[in-house]
Order: C-alpha cells, then sequence, then structure tokens
C-alpha cells in the first residue's frame, strides 16, 4: 500500500478558497471546497480552474456553509464531480441558502461585466448558475455529529463541533498508512472558546495530524460580554435624538447574534424597546433555519436553554422580518428610532446601501460597524472617517455618526488556537491553513513556545506523505 497523501489547493497563506485535497488508496476526498474571495481579475483566475480534475474526487467533505468553503461546490460538480457531498445537517440547510445566493450573484456579475464591456467585445461566463448550485445539492449526505461515516471504503470519519457557526464541524478521519493506522483532523473554521451562541469546539482525541485555521494568529479578541453594553449605549442615543441605526451586517451568524442579544437586553428592560427591521432575504432564511434548529447540537447550553424558556430567540413584539423590496423601500419615510439590520456587512452590495443612501447625511443616525471592514470597502472608508462617500455613483456627505463594535468575531484568536491544539496533542504533525503569512508565522511562534513540535505552513499546491 502507499501512504496517504495531502495537498493544499487553497486558503494556503491567504484566508479564503479553503480546498484540500487527501489522496488514498482507497479514492480521493476533498476537504472544503471554498471560493477565493478578493479583486476580481485575481479571484476570476484562481477560481475558474480547479489543480486538480473534479471527476476524480470520489468523496467531499463540507467542513461548514461559508462561501469561502462551500462556494465553488456547484463549479466542482458542473465539471464533472458526481461524488458523495458530507456535511452535518445544520451546514446541508444553510448551504442551500448559501448557494442559490451566490449563483445569483455570480449570475448578476456576468451581466454587469458584460454590460460595461460591451464596447470592446469582453465577455465572462458566469462561475456557474442555480441549476449548477442545485445539482451540488443534490449530492449531499447529511451526517449527526458524534457519527460514523465512511466517505471512502476503509476509511471512517466523523464529525465534531466546531462552534463557529450553526453546522460547523471538525472532522476527523482515521487513514490507514504503512505505518498503522493515523488519525487527522481538520478543523475548518474554529470558534472561540467563549462565543455567543456557539458552544466551545470539541477536542477530537488520539490525532496524529492536525490541519488547523489561523485567520487569527497573533491577534486576541475583546471579551464578548461586552457587546451588550456597547449596543445598549447606541440604542439609548438613537432613542434620544430619533434617528435610525443602520447596521450592516453578515447574513449568517452576525445577524442571528445581534438579534439575540436585542431579544435578551429588551426581556430584561435594559433598553427601551424600539422597532427593529432585518432587512435581507438571506438573513431572514437563515435566521428561520435558526430559529428551527435551536436544539442543534451546535448551540451552547446557555443559549438552548434561553431559547426553551423564551419560546423565540429571534423573536419580540417590535422586530419584523423584511423580504420584499417594497417593505424595504416603505423603511425610508419611517421616523426613528429604529434599527436596521442590513447586508451586506461590509457595505459593498445589498440593501443596506439604499439604507445608507437615505440616511448617511442626516446627524441624528448612527451608522454601527459590526464586522471585519476589508481595505478598499465601503465600510472600511466610513470607519476610518471618510467625510465624503459615494454610493452608486452620487457623492453623500457623511453627516451620521459612525461607531464600531470590534467584540464580535466567529473565530478563535490566538489564545484560543493555542488552546485547542495544547489539547489536542497532534502525534507527527500540525498543519496551518486559512491565515495570512503573518498570522501563520505568529502562531507557530506561540505553539513553538509551548512545545508543539512539526508545525509547517503548506504553500499552494505543496503536498506531503502522511505516515
Ligand atoms: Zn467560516
Amino acid at each position: 500500500m502507499a501512504n496517504p497523501k495531502i495537498s493544499f489547493h487553497g486558503a494556503a497563506g491567504e484566508v479564503t478558497g479553503s480546498r484540500h485535497l487527501l489522496e488514498t488508496d482507497a479514492g480521493t476526498l476533498l476537504l472544503d471546497c471554498g471560493m477565493f474571495q478578493g479583486h476580481r481579475g485575481d479571484a476570476q483566475a484562481k477560481n475558474r480552474t480547479f489543480r486538480f480534475p473534479p471527476a476524480s474526487v470520489d468523496a467531499v467533505i463540507l467542513s461548514h456553509a461559508h462561501v469561502d468553503h462551500c462556494g465553488l461546490l456547484p463549479l466542482l460538480y458542473k465539471e464533472g464531480c458526481d461524488a458523495p457531498l458530507y456535511s452535518t445537517l445544520g451546514t446541508a440547510e444553510i448551504t442551500g441558502v448559501m448557494l442559490a445566493d451566490s449563483a445569483r450573484l455570480q449570475v448578476s456579475d456576468a451581466q454587469f461585466y458584460n454590460k460595461i464591456h460591451a464596447a470592446e467585445n469582453l465577455t465572462i461566463e458566469p462561475l456557474y448558475d442555480e441549476d449548477d448550485a442545485n445539482k451540488a445539492l443534490g449530492h449531499l449526505q447529511p451526517a449527526e455529529y458524534g457519527a460514523d461515516f465512511s466517505p471512502l471504503p476503509g476509511v471512517r470519519a466523523r464529525f465534531h463541533n466546531a462552534g463557529h457557526v450553526l453546522g460547523s464541524a471538525i472532522t476527523q478521519l482515521d487513514l490507514q498508512t504503512e505505518g498503522g493506522p493515523r488519525r487527522l483532523v481538520y478543523t475548518g473554521d474554529l470558534g472561540r472558546q467563549e462565543g455567543l451562541l456557539m458552544e466551545t469546539p470539541e477536542v477530537p482525541e488520539g490525532t496524529d495530524y492536525l490541519v488547523i485555521e489561523s485567520t487569527y494568529g497573533g491577534r486576541l479578541h475583546e471579551k464578548l460580554s461586552d457587546a451588550g453594553e456597547k449596543l445598549a449605549e447606541v440604542i439609548k442615543r438613537a432613542v434620544k435624538s430619533g434617528g435610525k441605526v443602520i447596521i450592516p451586517s453578515f447574513a449568517l451568524e452576525r445577524t442571528q447574534e445581534i438579534v439575540f442579544i436585542l431579544d435578551r437586553m429588551f426581556r430584561e428592560g435594559k433598553v427601551p424597546q424600539v422597532p427593529v427591521y432585518v432587512d435581507s432575504p438571506m438573513a431572514v432564511s437563515l435566521t428561520e433555519i435558526f430559529s428551527k434548529r435551536r436544539d442543534d447540537f451546535s448551540f451552547d447550553d446557555k443559549f438552548r436553554a434561553y431559547a426553551r424558556m423564551d419560546g423565540d430567540p429571534f423573536g419580540f413584539d417590535y422586530i419584523r422580518y423584511l423580504r420584499t423590496k417594497e417593505d424595504s423601500q416603505s423603511l425610508n419615510n419611517k421616523k426613528g428610532p429604529m434599527l436596521i439590520i442590513s447586508a451586506s456587512g461590509m457595505c459593498e452590495g445589498g440593501r443596506v446601501l439604499h439604507h445608507l443612501r437615505n440616511g448617511i447625511g442626516r446627524d441624528e443616525n448612527i451608522i454601527l460597524l459590526v464586522g471585519y471592514q476589508a481595505m478598499g470597502t465601503l465600510g472600511r472608508k466610513l470607519q476610518e472617517g471618510m467625510k465624503k462617500i459615494k454610493i452608486f455613483g452620487m457623492e453623500h456627505e457623511v453627516a451620521a455618526s459612525i461607531e464600531t463594535m470590534h467584540v464580535f468575531s466567529s473565530h478563535a484568536d490566538n489564545s484560543d488556537l493555542v488552546a485547542f491544539v495544547k489539547a489536542a496533542k497532534p502525534a507527527r504533525g500540525v498543519f496551518l491553513v486559512h491565515g495570512e503569512p503573518e498570522a501563520r508565522a505568529a502562531l507557530t511562534e506561540a505553539l513553538t513556545k509551548e512545545g508543539i513540535k512539526n508545525i509547517i505552513s503548506p504553500l499552494p499546491g505543496e503536498e506531503f506523505e502522511l505516515n
């Protein structure tokens, strides 16, 4: 027999585009099939081609439903893969919503590109469409946390809770090598030790090889317990000024975290109740899944207990979930105080742009940024205090006050990552993925100090034999 080999085809020295390939005597297994997200030209090149033939993949394991982990599945199946796709039940449901949205975005993006480049005769095809997304989804084979399944003959697999988002899983794989059986553990994205909704990540036993994310290597998060206070302060200000609080939010996890904090604060009477609008069809669909799966193993005990006591942890008297354009537009003429939670989180698209256009010029309003704002995004420009910005090509004065909450993150920070590796005690090696070079270097240093050996930062396409 030959030893299994693992190679890294994305998220090696960068954060997005997770695709890790495991080749064994029994067949080829793909861990995640994520989309690379970045500037258009670069992203197009990285997303259009696979470094391996899609038809050669015999099984796919999906760690969670973020697009940088699942977003290229439709292309994989469009280009000849016919393999079963394993995920947890929660991930399977959420991936349906995420891929449908991603497919619509691919199609409208290509249409837009072709329109503005029509004179030069430049055209692009969408990466994939909704039919391709449905084809991929048709291969889903959900598995429960803690239950064994066999993605390849002779290979046993099991999902553990990763604590990152609803449904997120750490994958444990038992492989055969020339030296005997070896356990490989892939964390996917790892949650925090102390989360808001999610349970602390579970640590599999008997790990030989660990493939771990390193997004926040070298960095520490603020404590989540302070989140309510800052939110309450912003709401009280809006009540006084009669203004609107516009919260650009990510549809998955962040929106539900904020709604849950509001639910708890309103119930406890910590702030005056104000109308709350969740204005994003995707966020509405995802919150429905959260609500339906409120007993999912992903959630921590405290949240589950609260959900049982409250009955509806994402619902209270003055919250409205908006799907239609008309409902969204009707907010323009409504008077504050109110909270509008709308996508996208970095103000790069989506309905939040309409609310910003409508509200950013008034000094009684507050724009509350609740997530990471990448360089070059409108959210980043606001965060940096720019006084004039462009929305849909029109210039606007920024009169509203801009606030940022840094507490939110669904990722483990440096101390969480170190704690996880120390508890997992990988016997034969650690591969650091899903991190920028500085983050990987910082985490390597921190782990080395703890006596962890054989820490590898793989390069894109690099292959390693597991023995
Ligand atoms: Zn993620």
